[in-house]
C-alpha cells in the first residue's frame, strides 16, 4: 500500500490539484472549490464545490469501469481527493454532442436543442495562446499529437462512451446534450478515459422541463456561483436514485 501523504504537487489547474506519490504510477486529484468559465476569465467558487465533484466523478468513474471502459479511476481516497493512474495526457478535447448547443448553436446559427440523430465529434486542441482551436483530424495528425490508428481508437472509445452515458443519464432523467473529455496515456502507452465527466464538463437537461443541471446556468449568467451548490446536490441525488 503506498503512503498517500509522499506526495508532491505536480500541477494546479483552475478545478483541481494533481499530486504526484513518490516511486508510483498514481496520482492524487484534488477538487477545489473553483467554478470558472470563458476559458478562466471569469474565476468564482461556491463551498463544497469540490466536494459534490469529486463524488459526482467518482460515481461516473466507477459506473464506466464497470462497464469496461478503462479509465484512470482507481477510487475516492476521502471528500476531495481520488487515486488515479498518472497519466501522460493527449492534448486534445474531445466533445461529443447528441443534440445541439454552445458553440455549435453559434457556429452554424442551429437553434439550441435540436436532435443530432448521427451524434458530433469534434476536436479541440488544447492550446491557451491558440484559445484552444476546432480541429480535425488530419489537424491532430499533422500536428503529430496523435497516430490515425490512435484517433481511430479514440473514435470507436467515444462511441461506447456516449452510448454508456446516453443510457445512464436517461435512466436518472437527464438528457446527456453534449460533453468533453480527455485521453491519456498510461506507462503502458495505452489510451485511457482521463479528466472529469461533471456538470464543469457536460450539457446536462432535465428530460421533462429542459431545465439546464450543469455549469451553463453559471456561464450564461443565470445563476450566481453561490447558487449553483443546488445544482450539483440534484445531480448527485439523481445519481443516487436508482
Ligand atoms: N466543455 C468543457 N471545457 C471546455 C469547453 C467545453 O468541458 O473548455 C464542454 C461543455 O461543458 C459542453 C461541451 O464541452 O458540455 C461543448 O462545449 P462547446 O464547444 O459548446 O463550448 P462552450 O459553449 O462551452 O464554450
Amino acid at each position: 500500500m503506498n503512503n498517500l501523504n509522499q506526495r508532491k504537487l505536480l500541477s494546479e489547474g483552475k478545478t483541481k490539484k494533481i499530486y504526484e506519490m513518490k516511486n508510483s504510477y498514481k496520482v492524487i486529484l484534488h477538487y477545489k472549490d473553483n467554478i470558472t468559465a470563458l476559458n478562466g476569465m471569469i474565476n468564482e467558487s461556491f463551498q463544497d464545490k469540490g466536494i459534490l465533484n469529486n463524488e459526482i466523478n467518482t460515481f461516473i468513474f466507477d459506473f464506466l469501469n464497470k462497464s469496461g471502459i478503462k479509465t484512470h479511476f482507481i477510487r475516492k481516497i476521502n471528500n476531495r481527493e481520488q487515486l488515479c493512474h498518472r497519466m501522460n495526457m493527449i492534448p486534445l478535447e474531445f466533445v461529443i454532442r447528441n443534440f445541439v448547443s454552445g458553440s455549435l448553436s453559434k457556429r452554424l446559427k442551429i437553434k439550441e436543442g435540436e436532435k443530432i440523430p448521427n451524434s458530433i465529434y469534434e476536436i479541440f486542441y488544447k492550446n491557451d495562446e491558440l484559445n484552444d482551436p476546432l480541429i480535425n483530424d488530419h489537424h491532430a495528425i499533422f500536428l503529430k499529437i496523435i497516430s490515425y490508428e490512435e484517433l481511430n481508437f479514440v473514435y470507436d472509445m467515444m462511441k461506447k462512451i456516449n452510448k454508456i452515458l446516453k443510457k445512464f443519464f436517461n435512466s436518472k432523467n437527464i438528457i446527456l446534450i453534449d460533453f468533453k473529455i480527455e485521453f491519456g496515456k498510461n506507462y503502458k502507452n495505452e489510451i485511457v478515459l482521463s479528466d472529469e465527466i461533471s456538470p464543469d464538463t457536460c450539457r446536462l437537461w432535465d428530460k421533462q422541463t429542459m431545465k439546464k443541471l450543469d455549469k451553463d446556468v453559471f456561464r450564461k449568467g443565470i445563476q450566481k456561483s453561490k447558487d449553483m451548490f443546488d445544482i450539483y446536490m440534484e445531480i448527485l441525488r439523481r445519481l443516487h436514485t436508482i
